[in-house]
């Protein structure tokens, strides 16, 4: 009984023990890849990063210029961003908050 009481009393005048998400935001773990992001003034669109990602996340076209990812097959592994030979894919450890519905094209 002593226990319980100082456990209620301890809830009660405590911190909360978790955060007030999404307001109260945590700076991202040490080694966390986060998401991938591209510079795509810096894009060559050559297609490396497509040809050589595990997942098939990548779509590259030369013509017309485009560069898609999709989210959901991306495993954030970090490939792309070694092979790009200019340098224009990242990994940004900031929280993004999940979208809220998938892409039409993805199933
Ligand atoms: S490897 Fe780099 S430059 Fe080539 S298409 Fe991918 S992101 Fe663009
Ligand atoms: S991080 Fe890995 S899985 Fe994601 S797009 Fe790059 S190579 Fe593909």
């Amino acid at each position: 009984m002593p226990n319980l009481l100082s456990n209620i009393v301890r809830n009660l005048f405590g911190k909360p023990a978790t955060r007030r998400y999404p307001f109260e935001k945590r700076e991202p773990f040490a080694g966390t890849r986060g998401h991938l992001e591209i510079d795509p003034d810096t894009c060559i669109y050559c297609g490396i990063c497509s040809k050589r990602c595990p997942a098939d996340a990548i779509a590259v076209t030369r013509e017309p210029k485009t560069w898609t990812l999709d989210p959901y097959r991306c495993i954030v592994c970090g490939y792309c961003v070694e092979v790009c030979p200019k340098r224009c894919l990242g990994m940004n450890a900031a929280h993004v908050r999940p979208p809220q519905s998938k892409p039409a094209d993805v199933v």
